[in-house]
């Protein structure tokens, strides 16, 4: 062959090379792809994992922003094995770091740990070979209260850090620095002493939900001059996302549930969320009587029942835990065909956290959730102490009501992240269904007045009492005093959902020792309805479009708005 013809070649496999193996450009590079297939069994690194590996082990400080689940643990664990020494890994609660010493004990990697209940012996031990450069472990788990309050295990460090032995440093939730964060540690406050002590070691920070704020607040606590911080996105485009109404009138979730578990979801593993322990019994049982091979799971059952019905789903013996949120810690089963939220979750970040169980394996999982009217005010009552919950609660309630907002964007914005149309792919029921706008003002008013009324009667309104009321199911003699409505009850949910996530409506909560009550009150937007020309519109889905997707309850909604002749505004 002539020169150029080699020259040719030359290029073509040099640029094949670089194809196939663009990050092969760090010493350290095959190692890590080595250990990433040998030690941890895994085939390819998922997005932003190599980039902060490869940050963390040129010596940089980072912040790595990810969603729950997606593999943080991966950039500390893989350049612990690639290092001398060892990583010191700081985690907030000891079920974490018994988890992390399980999994790496099952992979063959050495890990300790140092927390509250290490025995005197065990301590005596990891302190001494914290030092001895045969030491055989990689990873040093501990608390952040060990850091702060253990003067021997800071002299060791100081130790192993002069003697080149201290690798790097890991601060695992690093949100619990923050008092702005959401889960405020104070002993995570005096973490900065490491970075103090021991400014040469890179610091990794890891989180799933830190804004830029407390970030920044983060950097300031830790010590860490100029940290890079990597965000990874929310979106998981693997997970189709749906929401379903309820009907108060009659409830056949379950039934639609045990259909979608036996036809659509044939042979495929999920979980099923509910509200409460007592859900967890009844809709099991119930899905069981469908034939549907189900389970319960909730805190109140004992510690065997627990890892048995985990056992059994993790190996697809049983097929759905109807489970409270109480089952998540630890759960991490790849195949998770399906989450179906039988009620909504307390919060957007609670939805995302339950519903993102599912698809880990980055192949298409479903993520449904049914609203129901009724749900709302159960768990408004029980996040009423919560400083923030109403107004979480009511995100919550915005992702469901919402029909002109992709659910995907509702979530990135929830989360900070600068949303992109682009990214959902149709893989949510907004994105695949038109919506119109209709007036709904007239409705507002009515049911304003059915507040003030009663308000000035002194008497309060359960949202039932209003529903009734306004339906015309109230006491006679206060039927002639309003605007009863002949819309169906679904409608009238919608509206009032509608009036109280735009303010025209409030909660209003009254304490017996036995139970929390939630009443309506008139919000703080309700004045402006006096004003003749105020005008309030709600967006509903438009029908016909797709038959299969859309419930019949929500066409009935649309029909009949239609029939009331609604000045309906299209939008298409
Ligand atoms: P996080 O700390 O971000 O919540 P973890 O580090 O606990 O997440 O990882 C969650 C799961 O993802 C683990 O089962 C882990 O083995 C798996 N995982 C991590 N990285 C990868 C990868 N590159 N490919 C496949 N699975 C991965
Ligand atoms: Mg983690
Ligand atoms: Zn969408």
């Amino acid at each position: 062959i002539s020169f150029q013809e080699l020259n040719i070649l030359l290029y073509c496999i040099l640029t094949c090379l670089n194809v196939f193996f663009p990050n092969l450009d760090f010493s350290w590079s095959t190692e890590l792809e080595q250990n990433l297939k040998d030690v941890f069994q895994l085939s390819t690194f998922r997005p932003l994992q190599l980039k902060a590996i490869n940050l963390s082990m040129s010596g940089k400080d980072l912040f790595l922003v990810m969603p729950t689940g997606r593999g943080k643990s991966l950039c500390y664990q893989l350049p612990a094995v690639c290092s001398e020494g060892f990583t010191l890994v700081v985690t907030p609660l000891v079920s974490l770091m018994e988890d992390q010493l399980m999994y790496l004990k099952s992979i063959d990697v050495e890990a300790v740990s140092l927390n509250a209940s290490s025995s005197k012996e065990h301590a005596k031990m990891v302190l001494a070979e914290m030092t001895d450069s045969k030491a055989p472990f990689k990873l040093l788990y501990v608390t952040p209260e060990k850091i702060a309050k253990s003067k021997l295990l800071m002299s060791r460090l100081e130790k192993a850090y002069n003697a080149g032995r201290l690798s790097r440093i890991a601060v695992d939730e690093v949100h619990c620095c923050s008092q702005w964060g959401h889960d405020f540690r104070p002993d995570y406050k005096l973490l900065g002493i490491l970075k103090r002590q021991f400014p040469k070691v890179p610091l990794l920070g890891l989180t799933a939900t830190a804004t830029g704020s407390v970030l920044k607040d983060c950097q300031k606590i830790l010590c860490v001059p100029e940290p890079i911080t990597l965000t990874a996105s929310f979106n998981r485009t693997n997970l189709y996302y749906e929401v379903r109404l309820k009907d108060s009138n009659s409830d056949d979730s379950v039934s639609d549930i045990s259909a979608l578990i036996k036809e659509r979801y044939k042979d495929q593993s999920g979980i099923v969320y509910v509200f409460s322990q007592k859900d967890a019994e009844t809709v099991s049982a119930d899905l069981q009587g469908k034939g549907v091979n189900a389970s319960p799971y909730h805190a109140n059952m004992n510690p065997e029942d627990k890892s048995q019905v985990h056992r059994k789903w993790a190996t697809n013996k049983i097929q759905v835990v109807v489970a409270t949120v109480a089952f998540g810690m630890g759960i991490d089963k790849a195949d998770v065909r399906f989450v179906i939220h039988h009620t909504i979750s307390k919060s957007i970040e609670n939805y995302y956290q339950e519903s993102g169980r599912a698809g880990r394996d980055d192949k298409p999982a479903d993520c449904i959730v049914y609203f129901g009217f009724n749900d709302i005010f159960r768990i408004s009552t029980m996040v009423v102490m919560e400083n923030v919950g109403q107004q979480k609660l009511l995100t919550m309630v915005d992702y469901c009501q919402n029909v002109d907002r992709c659910r995907r964007s509702v979530i990135a914005v929830h989360f900070d992240e600068v949303w992109d149309d682009e990214g959902c792919n149709e893989m949510c029921d907004v994105c695949r269904h038109d919506y119109i706008t209709v007036d709904i003002t007239q409705h507002a008013k009515d049911v304003v007045q059915i507040v003030e009324l009663a308000g000035s009667l002194d008497e309060k309104l359960t949202p039932l009492k209003v529903t009734e009321a306004w339906m015309g199911k109230g006491p006679a003699k206060r039927r002639k005093m309003i605007q009863t409505t002949t819309l169906s009850r679904l409608e009238v949910e919608a509206i009032i959902t509608s009036l109280l996530l735009q303010g025209y409506l409030s909660e209003d909560f009254s304490f017996t020792p036995y139970t929390t009550y939630f009443y309506l009150k008139l919000g703080g937007k309700a004045p402006l309805l006096k004003n003749q020309s105020h005008s309030i519109t709600m967006k509903m889905r438009r029908t016909g479009l797709d038959a299969n997707t859309v419930s019949t309850t929500q066409q009935t909604v649309q029909e009949s708005f239609r029939q009331e002749a609604f000045g309906c505004i299209s939008r298409d």
